[in-house]
């Protein structure tokens, strides 16, 4: 038999409802009662829409987070945001932003830590453990959203985080090994899933995307272990993987006791061959067909020339399905109506996906029948030839040194800012009038001005040695370049969540990559005529700007991150051009598209590197190319951080510790270090003493001669009666450390 199903669904809504139930809900504007009826609401309208479906997923609805809903099911909410007499909900939310306002007489408390879900731009929180972790089963909430979903006429088929994707999304607290919870986490597993087959539910839905990845032998030990533990319950499991291939780990997942596995089709087709010659009959193929992390149709004639035979020649029941949640895809295509028609043929968003399933269940069911049309993304213009010249800059980065200094004459610890300051609601206000053409050209362009002469001004009096414009003009750093860049196309109604309330706009890369005019030039250079200081400017780099896209898939990534990158190998030359000699090229997602397999990190840093270079290596020696990359994170990429030969990084290291700080002092990179000596997330000022203190942390681990000063972060979400007085701070302590060296 043939089916179709969904891993999960979009949560925040199609027009963000969640989103603002949430914030009302957050400011006390909406009592947790109305919260909880809209999230109904909301969840029935999104069970409506995947009506068509054999099988429904429920319980992947979330109020915040999936991975912190599994924890509060399993009673592992960090202890800290809990409190006896206490709603559950506050636990809930408390656990997620510490705090809120049903339980506003307790006094704020850490939230979870924040990190990304597998190679996604989602972010969960991440669950605790310790040696007193006991879990406890909640499931109350789950056992209702299944009886309702049977009572509205669904097969419900509920939606769980597998116990060892649990386990490893997870971080002990006190170094135990986070597998020592294996077994009484297992325990409520199974009386989880009892309770549900109690119901009538038929099938369960574990998700292991950890099975895409390289696991040791005590994790595949684990897994024998644990789906071993849940064979005794008469309920099906249906194992789930996604996000990448099975790798390695085939054998493993054949020798699970497993009723049905799901296998991510996004990345060819082989993995479901062998599980269709080599897994026996009695176990359910899921195909995740459709690609789940991406907004182009599905190519129906291709996928149904390996699909057709293979189904045909299946005993066993197949199933149709995404390759993953849709969680990461935007909503409904139908709102996007700014799209250009050309470009909004070509994709599908959430419920065009569940559509696409339909049709292909037709298509296999009924082979005669009429078959979509091929899309095919527009490829007009062959890539430039270029050869690796085109990747080096003359000389050496330490000969290099000298020629810029003799051009910009900085003093020893240089302070500079990251590139944004705040946005405020005049600025805001200003790019919205614009967009809808309320204000013209000039308009836009002098109010811009006069808020670019503003941040001079204050950087000027602050004493910083060199200087931003501030970027007023950019809603956020990767849709402004897709804006003016050709081959992208921006879509305001096509949000994906990010983490809780917040969500993302990912530009679509859909055809060949150009500068059409200088981007940046002119708002640079308007900066650099009312000041001596120099002047950085700013851009967004090749690998950021696609990593943080949906980006086509007829060409392969390394080949559209070129194309980018010679796009900003125009703008960076026409900067230089205008006399900016010092440009920082943002590059915070690098680390991001790290494949989950370690044994693929090498050739994607290969060409995420190289399209960098490819990007920043056209300047004169005598001209400076920064970096900025967020969180200092990466102990282990070293060698690709010094490969992509810029002259200063700047990085997130205010909260690092000595310890840390050492780390980064040892890494085989020669660039200078642009220290964050403030954390920008927070909304102190800092005192100059505690930068100072922070100085000379630096100092220890660090030649003076490397160090630059800067705070954390872009400041654009701050407000400026804390960014004047921090950065004046910042200048102050750097002025008496220069005295002491
Ligand atoms: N230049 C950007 C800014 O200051 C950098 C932001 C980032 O890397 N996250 O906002
Ligand atoms: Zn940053």
């Amino acid at each position: 038999m043939l089916y179709i199903h969904n891993l999960g669904f979009p949560r925040i809504g199609a027009q963000r409802e969640l989103k603002f139930a949430l914030e009302d809900y957050w400011q006390g504007d909406l009592s947790a009662e109305a919260l909880q009826s809209r999230a109904l609401e909301l969840r029935d309208t999104h069970w409506q829409q995947q009506r068509d479906l054999d099988w429904l997923p429920v319980g992947d609805f979330s109020l915040y987070d999936h991975v912190l809903d599994a924890s509060a099911l399993f009673g592992n909410l960090p202890i800290r945001a809990c409190a006896p007499g206490v709603n559950p909900l506050s636990h809930y939310f408390r656990s997620a932003r510490g705090r809120d306002p049903l339980a506003n007489h307790l006094p704020d408390c850490k939230p979870a830590k924040m990190t990304k879900w597998f190679n996604t731009n989602y972010h969960y929180l991440v669950p605790e453990f310790d040696a007193n972790t006991q879990f406890e089963l909640h499931s109350q909430s789950l056992i209702q959203q299944v009886q309702r979903a049977r009572q509205q006429g669904y097969l419900a088929k509920p939606v769980l985080l597998g116990p060892l994707t649990y386990l490893a999304s997870g971080r002990s607290t006190d170094n135990t090994s986070v597998l020592a919870h294996l077994d009484s986490l297992l325990v409520q597993y199974s009386t989880l899933l009892q309770q549900l087959h109690r119901l009538g539910v038929e099938w369960v839905q574990l998700d292991e995307p950890i099975l895409c990845t390289e696991l040791d032998g005590e994790w595949q030990m684990a897994f024998r272990y644990a789906y071993q533990h849940l064979n005794n319950l008469p309920i099906k499991r249906l194992l789930t993987t996604y996000f990448g291939t099975l790798g390695d780990n085939r054998s493993l997942i054949a020798s699970l006791p497993i009723q049905g596995l799901h296998i991510d089709c996004s990345h060819g087709p082989d993995d479901a061959h062998w599980a269709a010659d080599c897994l026996p009959d009695t176990v359910t193929l899921s195909l995740g067909v459709v690609d789940g992390r991406n907004v182009w149709r599905c190519d129906v004639n291709a996928l149904l020339q390996w699909l057709q035979p293979l189904y045909q020649q299946q005993n066993r029941d197949i199933w149709l399905a995404p390759s993953c949640s849709l969680l990461h895809v935007p909503h409904d295509l139908t709102l996007a109506q700014d799209l250009p028609d050309e470009v909004r043929q070509q994709l599908a968003f959430a419920v065009q996906k569940l559509d696409e399933l339909v049709h292909i269940k037709q298509c296999l069911l009924a082979p005669d029948a009429t078959q979509a049309a091929t899309t095919s993304t527009t490829a007009t213009h062959p890539t430039p030839r270029w050869d690796d010249a085109l990747l080096q800059r003359s000389k050496p980065v330490n000969q290099r040194r000298a020629l810029q200094q003799a051009r910009l004459n900085l003093p020893v610890l240089p302070t500079t800012t990251i590139g944004s300051f705040p946005q405020t609601p005049e600025i805001r206000a200003l790019r919205h009038q614009f967009r809808q053409g309320a204000i013209d050209d000039h308009a836009y362009e002098r109010g811009m001005q006069d808020y670019i002469t503003e941040c001079i001004r204050q950087q000027e009096q602050c004493g910083l040695d060199v200087l931003v414009h501030g970027e007023p003009e950019r809603t956020d750093m990767v849709e402004y370049f897709a804006e003016h860049l050709d081959g992208f196309a921006v879509c305001r109604s096509a949000w994906v969540q990010s983490y809780g309330s917040r969500c993302v706009r990912p530009p679509i890369l859909h055809s060949d990559v150009q500068l059409p005019a200088p981007i940046t030039v002119k708002w640079a250079h308007f900066a650099q005529q009312l000041t001596d200081k120099p002047i950085k400017g700013m851009l967004t780099g090749p690998i950021t700007l696609l990593n943080w896209s949906f980006v086509r898939q007829d060409r392969p990534r390394w080949q559209v991150a070129e194309q980018i990158a010679l796009a900003l190998r125009a703008e960076i030359g026409a900067l230089e051009q205008a006399g900016i000699h010092i440009i920082q090229v943002d590059e915070p997602a690098l680390r991001e598209g790290m494949p989950l397999r370690q044994s693929a990190h090498s050739d994607y840093l290969a060409w995420a590197v190289a399209s960098f270079r490819l990007a920043t290596s056209g300047v004169a020696d005598s001209t400076q190319i920064h970096t900025h990359m967020c969180y200092a994170r990466f102990e282990d990429i070293g060698d690709a951080i010094d490969a992509m030969d810029v002259d200063v990084i700047s990085l997130e290291t205010a909260r690092l510790d000595a310890q840390q700080l050492k780390q980064i002092a040892n890494l085989p990179v020669r660039a200078q270090m642009g220290c964050g000596v403030y954390d920008i997330h927070a909304p102190s000022v800092p005192s100059v003493a505690d930068i100072e203190r922070r100085i000379s942390l630096l100092l220890v681990h660090l030649d003076a001669q490397r160090i630059w000063v800067n705070p954390d972060c872009g400041l654009k979400t701050r407000q400026w009666p804390q960014v004047r007085p921090a950065l004046a701070n910042m200048v102050t302590a750097t002025h008496a450390w220069r005295r002491q060296l």
